[in-house]
């Protein structure tokens, strides 16, 4: 009899799998199950759905299959990649009002990442308790328009907490922005079980910390599961070309058969549907410099992969 679960953690060959009744397992990999992975790295992570074979010991299981992956989250080559994570359903993309102050580019890059790995992305703008939110108000408007949900947060005064604590249910998800901007905090505010080290308990244990460690998945008590890694939060990867930017400004497209040139970047050419449709306010002028700035390739860059 087989058991359906879900990896919380895996380390090497030795996994913990929540089964669907809340019991957990400590875990080995059935030998098929690693051969068909190519790598034993890959062959089981964090967020895989997985069958498990209950072992005699109460507590003991094999994992006996391991359900195809809806998407992953991966660091390093396409050769010699390292899955982190695994079927992850939305990323909340975190910036701060201030503090570090916002930059809106920064939004615009992680959507890219999400947007290629074809995860749904809501974008997070927390503590606004340091601003006037009417300040905000045209951004909120940008990403409003293009269908994004977009929340407003404040660890501080409880703002936005309930909103955010309810696009998490029943999904996978994965907290992504600077360090700094308040991912910990949020999620401890979401749920006070979690947790999770902020910036200022951090502070205090940097020395004698390990510095690798995989991912994590931790359940939320009104539902849903969050990763956890300190790989994920500072996301420094990227696999997207120059040319396909373009493809994930969506507002673009309406004006890009206008452009005179087949290959228009929209930068320097004459006569640039873009670039008239920013003159012309069709197309945020915030979001066209970002577009600018993320082709410069000049900034880091998160990677999110489909399967
Ligand atoms: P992380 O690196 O993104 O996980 O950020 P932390 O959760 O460690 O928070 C970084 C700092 O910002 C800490 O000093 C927090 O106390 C502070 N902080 C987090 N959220 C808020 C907020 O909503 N308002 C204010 N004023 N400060 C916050
Ligand atoms: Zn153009």
């Amino acid at each position: 009899t087989c058991l359906k679960g879900r990896v919380i953690r895996s380390q090497g060959l030795n996994s913990v799998v929540q089964a669907e009744d809340g019991h957990r397992f400590d875990c080995t990999v059935r030998r098929l199950v690693r051969t068909m992975a190519r790598d034993d790295r890959n062959a089981v992570v964090a967020g895989d759905h997985v069958l498990i074979r209950p072992d005699g010991d109460e507590n003991q299981a094999v994992i006996e299959r391991v359900e195809p992956r809806r998407s992953y989250l991966s660091r390093g080559s396409k050769r010699r990649e390292h899955i982190l994570v695994s079927n992850i359903d939305q990323a909340v993309i975190v910036v701060s009002a201030d503090d570090p102050p916002l930059k809106p580019s920064l939004i615009d890059r992680f959507l890219i990442s999400s947007e290629k790995g074809n995860i749904h992305s809501i974008i997070c703008i927390n503590k606004i308790d340091l601003v006037d939110p009417v300040e905000f108000q045209p951004l909120i408007g940008v990403y409003a328009q293009m269908g994004y949900d977009i929340v407003l947060t404040s660890v501080v005064d409880g703002t936005g907490i309930g909103r955010l604590r309810s696009l998490l249910k029943e999904k996978q998800t994965v907290f992504s922005g600077q360090s700094g901007v308040g991912k910990s905090s949020l999620l401890n505010q979401i749920d006070s079980r979690l947790s999770l080290e902020t910036a200022e308990i951090s502070q205090e244990n940097r020395k004698g910390r390990h510095t690798t460690r995989s991912a994590v998945l931790l359940e939320i008590a009104s539902g849903g599961w969050v990763v956890d890694t300190p790989g994920i939060r500072q996301l420094e990867l990227w696999d997207v070309i120059p040319e396909e930017v373009e493809g994930f400004f969506r507002e673009f497209h309406a004006f890009v058969p206008q452009c005179r040139f087949p290959d228009c970047s929209h930068t320097h050419e004459a006569d640039c549907g873009v670039k008239r449709a920013v003159a012309n306010d069709f197309i945020s002028r915030q979001r066209y410099q970002s577009y600018l700035k993320i082709i410069a390739g000049d900034e880091p860059r998160p990677v999110y992969h489909q399967t």
